[in-house]
């Protein structure tokens, strides 16, 4: 498509930013709006695996981005007395840690970093309305002003207003039967470089993770009625979580002797974006706003980068809006979907046991699975496993 064209960008977290980078890079002009006041730099370990660390390659990104890694060393499993189960080292099969841990929110300073020099930032404001117009688009904002774009990316993430705009009938949203919730706690002189999981009565699921000097960060997830199928009387998220964490061990108690003070919850459903298309006119949706598969997949972030550097790879090398959102989607639904299968509302109940003897029947895993002798046989696997994720997706050359 032709160079001198404007293209928004709703939505400034990971891949809005990231394909800003592409775009700015082929010559477009681009704007892209962000809802929140400011940069969103809140959020807590993500993951960027596979073909995104290409990405992060490409765009010589690699040396910051290791520069913030988290450095976890690895996994513990620990009981409710916070004993250690098992332990799984950074490399161990089937443990949490992968080779790029970083904060969601260093890494999403690091895109905005890169960007912010040649690409046109509104804060404090949001889409409204969009209006196919000849040769473009129309997009109103939330103050009431309009302004014509080329293409409108919607990447304002898994609930996407602007998707909804255009594409409401086209998305659904698949419940996997549990709520999750981010946030950070103060870092106590006993938390170490390790990640420690706790699998407590109820199905409540906490990862306690190293989130820099000041602070440790929260992932827990718990089994919870479907959003549109709760009562009028559905309690707080801070009374979710509440209820979510009593009883439920040790870990558990530092988590509700910190919950009044902590400010910023990520929380809700997790719930896959699943959209029939990807795109309705000169209107296309990237990263969660597309395909979301939930951060239990620890694959939203690196979908994002490379959905990104497609997009923004096929606009550039299509004569037509048409022909680039139709290959983009072409190229990128395959591995969206795989990534959304390894998920399953019955995986989901596995993972979330509630009863103290499914908890000793995961404990009995854990210690089979980390064992020297498992992890060895694992390990004799690992080449063939290690070049199946290398291959998980093959970056087309733009
Ligand atoms: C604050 C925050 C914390 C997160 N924490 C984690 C985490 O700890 N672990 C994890 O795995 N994933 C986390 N995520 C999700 C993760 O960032 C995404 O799954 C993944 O990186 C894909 O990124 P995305 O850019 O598609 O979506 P997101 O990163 O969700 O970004 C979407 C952006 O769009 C903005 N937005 C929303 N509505 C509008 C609108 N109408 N107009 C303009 N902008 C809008 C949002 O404010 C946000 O900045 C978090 C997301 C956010 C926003």
């Amino acid at each position: 498509m032709e160079q001198t064209k404007k293209i928004l960008i709703c939505g400034g977290g990971i891949a809005g930013p990231a394909c800003a980078w592409w775009l700015s890079r082929y010559g477009y002009s681009v704007v892209l709006v962000e809802k929140a006041g400011a940069l969103r730099d809140g959020g807590q370990n993500v993951d960027v695996k596979g073909a995104a660390q290409q990405v992060i390659k490409r765009m010589g990104l690699t040396e910051q981005v290791e520069a913030r890694d988290t450095l976890e060393c690895g996994q513990k499993w620990l009981d409710a007395a916070s004993k250690v189960v098992a332990v799984f080292p950074k490399g161990s099969i089937g443990g949490l840690t992968c080779d790029f841990e970083i904060l969601r929110g260093d890494f999403a300073r690091i895109l905005f970093d890169a960007t912010r020099g040649t690409c046109d930032y509104r804060f404090g404001t949001s889409v409204s309305g969009v209006e196919e117009i000849e040769n473009g688009v129309r997009a109103t904002f939330a103050n009431g002003t309009a302004e014509d774009f080329a293409l409108v990316i919607c990447a304002d993430g898994v609930s996407s207003p602007t998707r909804d705009l255009a594409l409401a009938a086209e998305t659904r949203m698949r419940y996997l039967g549990a709520y999750m919730a981010f946030f950070n706690i103060p870092r106590r002189p006993e938390d170490d470089f390790w990640a420690c999981s706790v699998n407590g009565i109820g199905g409540t699921m906490i990862n306690l993770r190293p989130g820099g000097l000041t602070h440790t960060t929260v992932l827990m997830t718990f089994p919870a009625a479907e959003p549109g199928l709760r009562s009028p009387t559905t309690p707080s998220p801070r009374e979710m979580l509440r209820a979510a964490l009593v009883g439920r061990g040790k870990v558990a108690d530092r988590i509700i002797a910190e919950l009044d003070a902590v400010q910023d919850v990520y929380f809700g459903p997790m719930s896959q974006v699943q959209a029939s298309t990807w795109s309705k006119g000169r209107l296309v949706l990237l990263g969660d706003a597309a395909h979301c598969p939930t951060p239990f997949t620890g694959k939203g972030t690196a979908l994002a980068l490379v959905g990104a550097y497609v997009l923004a790879g096929e606009i550039k090398r299509c004569a037509t809006h048409t022909q680039a959102f139709e290959a983009y989607e072409r190229i990128l639904r395959p591995y969206a979907e795989r990534s959304q299968q390894e998920l399953s509302p019955r995986l989901i109940r596995l993972m979330h046991v509630r009863t103290r003897f499914g908890i000793a029947i995961a404990h009995l895993l854990q210690r089979c699975f980390g064992s020297a002798l498992i992890q060895s046989l694992l390990q004799a696997n690992a080449t063939s496993k290690a070049r199946r994720i290398d291959e998980d997706f093959t970056l087309p050359i733009y």
